[in-house]
């Protein structure tokens, strides 16, 4: 998918386009609004930030949207709740306030993403999303895939594999990932992580390392080509022993 990046913040755009090329996208990024509605090859969503240099965002998003349908995603460091009214009157399809987080970008990316697109048929589904060369996820229809074949996981460990592939790289404490995949008001012993943990480890593995963090939580690393990951093969024996 590739993503028009319409951001005069250096720093903010930086990081904001290697959280998105971690997660498969692909990053145009321009520093004005000139930039943005001279730029000629196709995209398919717009990032947009409203306090550009050169024009008001909100001029470059009315403009955008009288072009066509592409989907905008207004960013800003205005929290005022008059620009996120007249952005969305403009015609953008959501918005997020400074200061954001990756995650929060790409699931509203993928919210106004599943909303543009036509409806489909179930026999072309919009595509996994593809984590190194052996591990996909389709979030769709909640399956995955190691080598093109499923792999049975019980809901939970779909859950959690769904929550730690959504930033691969990302230290995510225990506590967030109770919170998220659990319970939002879990408070018990988190043994039940651990189990899912190796459960995804035993799977899953060599196409994906999940490290954990000793007193923090775990981190899930997607194993790209060629990375070494010794005495692993294909068909996960022996890969039982980790923690
Ligand atoms: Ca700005």
């Amino acid at each position: 998918m590739r993503v028009l990046l319409v951001e005069d913040d250096e720093p903010v755009a930086q990081s904001l386009r290697r959280g998105l090329l971690r997660y498969g996208f692909e990053v145009e990024w321009v520093s004005t609004g000139a930039a943005a509605l001279a730029h000629e090859s196709p995209y398919d969503v717009v990032l947009l930030d409203l306090g550009l240099p050169d024009t008001d965002g909100l001029d470059v998003c009315k403009a955008l949207r009288a072009r066509g349908d592409v989907p905008i995603i207004v960013i800003s460091a205005r929290s005022d709740e008059t620009d996120r009214v007249v952005g969305l009157e403009l015609g953008a399809d959501d918005y997020v306030s400074k200061p954001f987080g990756v995650r929060e970008v790409i699931a509203r990316i993928r919210a106004v993403m599943r909303r543009a697109q036509p409806p489909r048929s179930e026999a072309s589904p919009v595509g996994p999303d593809r984590y190194g060369p052996r591990l996909t996820v389709d979030r769709k229809a909640a399956r995955v895939h190691l080598d093109g074949e499923e792999v049975a996981l019980a809901p939970k460990e779909y859950d959690l594999l769904a929550f730690l592939t959504e930033e691969p790289g990302a230290l995510m404490s225990r506590e967030q990932i109770m919170e998220a995949v659990w319970d939002a008001n879990w408070f018990g012993p988190t043994k039940t992580l651990d189990v899912h943990v190796a459960a995804l480890r035993r799977k899953l593995a060599g196409a994906i390392t999940i490290e954990a963090v000793r007193g923090v939580g775990f981190r899930l690393i997607v194993n790209e080509a060629g990375a070494g990951s010794p005495g692993q093969n294909s068909s996960g024996q022996g890969a039982g022993s980790t923690s």
